[in-house]
């Protein structure tokens, strides 16, 4: 239920972004949490502060031909949306899928402020991506597509204004043809332009594991509040990208047995526990579909096209693909199952009617903007080491993350005790997130 101003508000969203459905569905969520935070603080609503946060600072929207390697030319959108700035640059990853258009770049936009604000450290929210469909592209047609994108994007983004990385469809290979385009069209070896970066050339260590690694991070404190851990949990994972990979690898550090993931095509099952060095060999080093991963896997691995991984019974479950791939109906699924714990890995992967389910089942429910803040912080900190010319070890840049997780997890608590809502990380997560952006706003006057 939405408070009445924020309900005016909510329309005036709906009706100044039309078709949007994404960008609206993730403003909802936000605005439901925050309507007690109105009653504490007047001076938000007098200032206006909660309809300056839904419009974007600058949206931008370009053309991105490219050749393939048969000389046709092809035509992509590419867009950059810089939403929100009063903590820091803005920051946020590019996603190459062809789901891509601006309502899915303004929902990403618009989570990130909080997530972002939650971490703690001074980065303001943004977003960007294009329509382009790697999959099946060669890699010269990848670099011809990336030195295409920046040719444009450059002259938007710059370490102290807006600070791109990876996402769907954009790793490490996409970031280093892109900050070599960046610098070869600027003459500058500006390593804090872009996070994501490869170990030779300015990148940082755990970055490519950080949003998995958090993600992990998190639940454990969430299972740890509850008096449990993850010691011979049986978990589901859904995806087999970055996220995925890593959320299994440290999960399977920290005591529990992932038997499912997926990609687009469907999912694995392997009651004995995914092999993660045959999983990595299948997805990142011969980029395959993961029914590859069954066959050469063979014993009891075996491959479910089409269908969702949610049906494969778990104590905790970590969305790690895309948006809404969790439903109502799947969440019911889950919770029958025995699922007490789920965690983000992806950006907004629950719909408003499975987050419902969760919450009305007492699962514990991480939201992905605190669950998976450990890429982004970890981003922050790879600006860090750019900007004083300095690389850490893996393990204390680790050490940072998961104090971080820790740091986030338990301001989402607090938060959600001080308004009478205990154990609800949404509401914590929102309202934490919000409050900090929302008083450097009000410092800065009207921007
Ligand atoms: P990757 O491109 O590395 O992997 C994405 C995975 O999700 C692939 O297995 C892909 O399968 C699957 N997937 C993507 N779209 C769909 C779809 N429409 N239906 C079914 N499966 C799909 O991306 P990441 O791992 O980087 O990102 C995963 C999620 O995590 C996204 O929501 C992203 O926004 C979020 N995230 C990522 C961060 C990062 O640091 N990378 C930081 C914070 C959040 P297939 O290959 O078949 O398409």
């Amino acid at each position: 239920m939405l408070h009445e101003k924020l309900s005016s508000i909510y329309d005036n969203v709906l009706h100044r972004n039309p078709g949007e459905t994404e960008f609206h569905q993730a403003v909802r969520e936000v605005l439901e949490s925050i309507g007690p935070v109105l009653g504490k603080h007047p001076e938000y609503a007098e200032s206006k502060i909660i309809e300056r946060i839904c419009e974007p600072e600058r949206q931008i929207i370009f053309r991105v031909p490219w050749e393939d390697d048969r000389g046709e030319v092809h035509i992509n959108r590419g867009f950059r949306v810089e939403f929100n700035s009063a903590l820091g640059p803005y920051k946020g990853g590019l996603r190459f899928h062809p789901s891509v258009y601006l309502g899915i770049v303004k929902f990403l936009g618009f989570e990130q402020i909080f997530k972002n604000s939650l971490t703690g450290l001074p980065i303001g929210g943004g977003k960007g991506g294009s329509d382009f469909d790697p999959k099946g592209r060669s890699q010269r047609e990848i670099m011809r597509f990336c030195q295409s994108f920046m040719t444009e994007l450059y002259r938007h983004i710059g370490e102290y204004t807006d600070v791109p990385a990876g996402d769907i469809g954009v790793g490490g290979r996409e970031v280093g043809y892109l900050f070599g385009q960046y610098k070869r069209i600027t003459n500058r070896y500006e390593s804090g332009v872009i996070t994501g970066k490869g170990l030779s050339y300015g990148g940082a260590q755990v970055r490519t594991e950080a949003t998995g690694y958090g993600c992990a991070f998190f639940v454990d404190e969430m299972l740890k509040a509850r008096g449990t851990s993850f010691d011979g949990k049986r978990v589901v994972v859904s995806g087999s990208g970055n996220v995925a990979v890593y959320t299994i690898e440290k999960i399977q550090q920290l005591g529990g047995v992932v038997v499912a993931c997926s990609d687009s095509s469907g999912y694995v099952v392997d009651d004995a526990g995914i092999d993660l060095d045959l999983l990595k060999q299948v997805k990142e080093v011969e980029r395959l579909r993961v029914d590859v991963y069954a066959k050469r896997r063979g014993g009891d691995a075996s491959f479910v096209p089409g269908r969702s991984v949610w049906e494969v019974p778990c104590e905790v479950a970590m969305p790690s693909a895309t948006q809404n791939e969790v439903t109502g109906r799947d969440a019911e699924m889950l919770v029958r199952g025995g699922c007490i714990a789920v965690g983000e890995g992806a950006n907004m992967p629950t719909m408003p009617e499975g987050i419902r389910v969760f919450q009305e089942a007492g699962v514990a429910f991480g939201p992905g903007k605190a669950a998976n803040a450990g890429g982004v912080a970890t981003s922050a900190l790879e600006m860090q080491q750019n900007a004083s010319r300095d690389s850490w070890s893996f393990e204390f840049s680790e050490r940072r993350l998961q104090e971080i997780m820790r740091d986030i997890h338990a301001r989402c608590l607090a938060t959600a005790d001080e308004y009478g809502m205990p154990g609800n990380y949404v509401a914590g997560a929102n309202i934490d997130g919000f409050r900090r952006v929302a008083d450097a706003m009000l410092a800065l006057g009207l921007i």
